[in-house]
């Protein structure tokens, strides 16, 4: 879609932060990542004990 405006970050508003992924985008706390990143970085925060 063109005339798409992006208000934070200027380039890849819609891609993965960590991999720069366009599929399975999970936005959450106003960040971006693909499923797979997502995953790890939810791992990290130890979102597992949010079951
Ligand atoms: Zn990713």
């Amino acid at each position: 879609m063109a005339g798409v405006r992006t208000k934070k970050f200027g380039r890849g508003a819609n891609e993965c932060k960590m991999c720069g992924r366009k599929q399975g985008l999970v936005r959450r706390y106003q960040i971006m990542f693909c499923r797979q990143c997502f995953r790890e970085w939810a791992r990290k925060l130890g979102f597992k004990k949010m079951s």
